[in-house]
């Protein structure tokens, strides 16, 4: 039997929006397993808890069968050898990534060798899209419709209620 090609996807997911989705599209032919990653080290600047990201996403990917979310924290290449993942899916959205992503992809080959990133170009209408971008948009009443799924929308609107709940009581 061949090996099972395994992809973890990793990021901080906050909130996952279309892009993200369209890469998670785009591995789907590519790989027998893709786990969705979520990155537990930095969750003061987050708008969401890693809990509540790991929900949203695994409802997005209900229908996907081969597909999976978990959250992580420490080194990318430890999960990905933990869960046997060959391979590190990014998404490259334009020039800008490239640098970083450059980077981070050599520190980890160096960090395992036997883990291999893989890039992805999403559609070109979610190329400027990112999580921070669609916080920036929702925070000042701009229409999100095509950019984050209806669930994640009403995820936005109970974070506004939360946050206003929370300055009443302060
Ligand atoms: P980060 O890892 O910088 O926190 P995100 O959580 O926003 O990034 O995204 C996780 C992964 O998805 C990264 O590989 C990122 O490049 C990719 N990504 C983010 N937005 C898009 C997009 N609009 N199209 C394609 N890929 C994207």
């Amino acid at each position: 039997m061949s090996k099972r090609r395994i992809a973890v996807y990793p990021g901080s997911f906050d909130p996952i929006h279309n892009g993200h989705l369209d890469i998670i599209h785009r591995c789907r032919p590519l790989f027998d397993e893709i786990i969705v990653a979520v990155l537990s080290n930095d969750e003061k600047q987050a708008l969401f808890t890693v809990d509540e990201r790991v929900a949203m996403i695994g409802e997005e990917i209900a229908n996907c069968s081969e597909c999976r979310v978990e959250s992580f924290s420490g080194l990318l290449v430890d999960f990905a050898d933990k869960v046997g993942a060959g391979t590190i899916v990014r998404g490259l959205r334009a020039v800008s990534d490239f640098e970083y992503e450059f980077q981070m992809a050599l520190m980890n080959r160096r960090l395992n060798d036997h883990i291999d990133t893989v890039f992805l170009m999403p559609n070109e209408e979610y190329i400027y899209l990112s999580s921070r971008l669609v916080k920036e948009v929702f925070f000042m009443g701009g229409n999100l419709k095509g950019l984050v799924p209806p669930e994640v929308l009403d995820e936005l609107l109970q974070a506004v209620d939360r946050r206003a709940a929370q300055r009443a009581g302060q």
